[in-house]
């Protein structure tokens, strides 16, 4: 019988290419034995690092794109990576804004980046507060960790990228690599605790996908 590395821990086997169930501490162990292939991709938040935050951003008219941040997906896109964003929305159970606002800003942005396939493949909100329970919301790491056993994803190749302490931490609670931008709402004493931290800072999205990514657009 072949014994696979994994069996036997806290999950059954399973087929070969399938990745493994994404518990935190065997992430370490991934490591050790060389490395899972696997696809590389990004996590992205919305607000501060693809468009400007306008502090509970809900109307269509408030969506802009950070310069340069459509070329440097697209040239994400054409190295490989898969795209996703999750974003902390507690504006909706604020009361603040509706669902549909929210989607229609997520519709103007998307119409704005104007994407080739296969785009963003997924956006995921949490729309409850920070003093509510959530499953999702960020520094939850529980959206990666599930693209991560769905897709296949490589965490040495996965990035979250963010304005916010919150989703700087959600990618370390993940296990993967994490990258703090100065385009959005993190304070200099934030940023300066990031680099003490071992994260990535840069100016934003476009200057981490040059820096960090090394692709050129
Ligand atoms: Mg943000």
């Amino acid at each position: 019988m072949v014994r696979r590395w994994d069996e036997g821990r806290f999950y059954p086997s399973r087929p070969l290419g399938q990745a493994p169930f994404p518990f935190p501490c065997d992430y370490g162990l991934n490591r050790l034995v060389g490395g899972m292939s696997g696809h590389p991709a990004l996590f992205l938040d919305r607000d501060g690092n693809l468009i400007r935050d306008h502090h509970h951003t809900c109307r269509e008219d408030q969506i802009e794109l950070i310069p340069g941040v459509r070329p440097a997906l697209v040239a994400c896109l054409a190295a490989g990576y898969r795209l996703f964003i999750l974003t902390n929305q507690s504006g909706i159970n604020r009361g603040i804004f509706t669902w549909e606002q929210y989607l229609a800003c997520n519709r103007r942005m998307l119409e704005l980046l104007d994407l080739p396939a296969p785009g963003i493949l997924e956006i995921k909100a949490a729309p409850e507060r920070p003093d509510e329970p959530s499953l999702y919301r960020k520094p939850s790491p529980l959206f990666i960790l599930e693209k991560i056993a769905e897709h296949g994803l490589d965490p040495a190749r996965c990035w979250m990228t963010g304005d916010r302490v919150t989703d700087w931490e959600a990618g370390a609670n993940a296990g993967v690599r994490s990258c703090a931008m100065r385009s959005g709402a993190a304070s200099p004493a934030e940023l300066a605790a990031a680099v003490g931290r071992g994260f990535a800072v840069h100016d934003d999205f476009p200057a981490f996908v040059r820096a960090e990514l090394k692709l050129t657009f």
